[in-house]
């Protein structure tokens, strides 16, 4: 029995020592050894505290605790796989999933990528007149196509875009905002702290479910730099509500002179209609509407690359570009080409069937029905009686922060394994090979094949069977 710390860390292997353990289980033969080096070390080190902390020691043999450390080591290692970024099938149903990498890319744009990032570009040179160029110049023509804005920029995510037009336009000077918009998004994104590090004072008026423009106005001083909407993304509030319309606010600001942004969050190019979208503009809209300013993510509806893009008033985008910021925020070339290709898709009208995105919402019932129904029984032949197979009614979302309470009539195959747990059948999916990410509701597990591109579903169907075999 060990008695003290001391011993107990006695117990502890060398890192050598657990490598040759490893080695002898045949685990981690596909991995670096100094990237197994550091996954033992973690291990090691955390055993270490454990230790001192007094957890997992007395009372117990220096054998056992040897050998809860290598087994925490095996774990570790087995997880070393998993931890890559590796593509998934994401069967939730969600359409932008925000930990599944939110929007797919279009064919084009992917291969608008390997073209230009794979060599040399003219990434900023002018072919006609031979010498250093702007960047993204074509793409900038074409947002302002496709917005009817006067110019645009392109940064990194929508929150720098929100960040780069608060520094630009409200350092040192008060924003304007509707205490029913002030919206917290997934990673921490958090407007009124995006505000204080854009250098502005937030001024919140109205409340959480009622704003008017006579609060908006009521603020107003020589202090204001910025009157601010932003888009609920997330949550929806419904009863007594009021706000303020994009077309009020900016009536509001062309009155005293003052900029208004459009945090519009996801911002689609088009109408999709297929969506019930009460509410929801897209970006000609509210430049339409007279906002200065609008931004957006690239990769929300707009279904192209995580970007944050900026159009509005050609001397507000003007000030922005001026921004030393900008350097710090400006996306790489494999984005803007992506962006590119992506945009060329909307300018030829062939978006809907060429977004994955737009055509994932697109997609209709009876077309998703049928080839449910036919994966269900492929799939059922494949594992006999295993598990059951369904098809069955489900809903399917937006997500991703974009059209908040959308609700998408869907198909789905419902999966009730006969020997394991729904939580146990979901992990061995995770575990596949690519991993399949569904939805687990009481014993079953849901797979929602609208978010699966059709040329996936064979290898859903070998991932499902190899789970439900593995389970015997
Ligand atoms: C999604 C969203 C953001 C953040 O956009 P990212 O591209 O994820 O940085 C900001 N504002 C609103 C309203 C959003 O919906």
């Amino acid at each position: 029995m060990l008695e003290t710390h001391d011993e107990a860390l006695r117990a502890i292997p060398s890192v050598e020592s657990a490598l040759k353990h490893l080695n002898s289980c045949a685990l981690g033969g596909e991995h670096p050894r100094s990237m197994l080096t550091r996954s033992v070390q973690r291990v090691l080190a955390g055993a270490r505290v454990s230790i001192q902390s007094g957890k997992h020691a007395y009372g117990s043999t220096f054998e056992d605790v040897r050998q809860s450390i290598m087994e925490e080591v095996e774990r570790e290692v087995a997880a070393l796989a998993l931890r890559a970024l590796v593509p998934v099938l994401n069967v939730t149903g969600v359409i932008l999933h925000t930990n599944l990498g939110r929007s797919p890319l279009a064919a084009a744009a992917l291969e608008a990528i390997a073209e230009t990032a794979g060599g040399y570009s003219n990434l900023e040179f002018d072919l006609v007149r031979g010498k250093r160029g702007k960047r993204d110049l074509l793409v900038l023509d074409a947002l302002c196509v496709l917005t009817g804005a006067e110019d645009a920029l392109v940064v990194n995510n929508n929150a720098a875009g929100v960040l780069l037009a608060i520094n630009t336009l409200a350092l040192g000077r008060e924003v304007i905002v509707s205490r029913g918009e002030l919206i917290e998004i997934g990673g921490s994104f958090r407007l009124p702290e995006v505000l204080e590090r854009g250098g502005a004072t937030m001024v919140e008026v109205g409340t959480t479910n009622r704003t008017s423009l006579a609060d908006f106005e009521g603020a107003l001083n020589r202090r204001t730099g910025v009157l601010l909407s932003a888009h609920w993304s997330n949550y929806s509030i419904e009863g007594f509500v009021a706000r303020v319309e994009i077309r009020d606010l900016a009536r509001l600001g062309e009155r005293y002179g003052i900029p208004v942004i459009h945090d519009l969050g996801s911002g689609a190019l088009v109408d999709v209609d297929v969506l019930d979208m009460p509410g929801e503009m897209t970006v000609g809209q509210s430049i339409a509407a007279g906002a200065h300013v609008v931004t957006f993510s690239g990769d929300k509806m707009l279904g192209g690359p995580q970007a944050g893009i900026v159009v509005g008033r050609a001397e507000t985008i003007a000030r922005m570009r001026k921004n030393p910021l900008m350097r710090a925020l400006r996306p790489g070339k494999q984005i803007l080409a992506a962006l590119q290709a992506t945009l060329a898709l909307y300018l030829d009208g062939v978006q809907s069937t060429r977004i994955p995105v737009l055509s994932m919402v697109g997609i209709s019932l009876e077309e998703l029905q049928a080839r449910t129904e036919k994966v269900a029984v492929r799939l059922q032949e494949r594992i006999g009686e295993a598990a059951v197979v369904r098809v069955r009614e489900v809903v399917a979302r937006v997500g991703g922060g974009a059209v908040p309470g959308s609700e998408i009539p869907s198909v789905g195959l419902e999966l009730t394994s006969l020997s394991c747990s729904a939580g146990a059948f979901s992990a061995k999916l995770r575990a596949g090979s690519p991993p399949l990410i569904g939805r687990t509701i009481g014993e079953t597990v849901l797979l929602d094949l609208r978010t699966v591109f059709p040329e996936h579903d064979s290898v859903l169907i070998d991932v499902v069977a190899e789970a439900v075999t593995n389970d015997a």
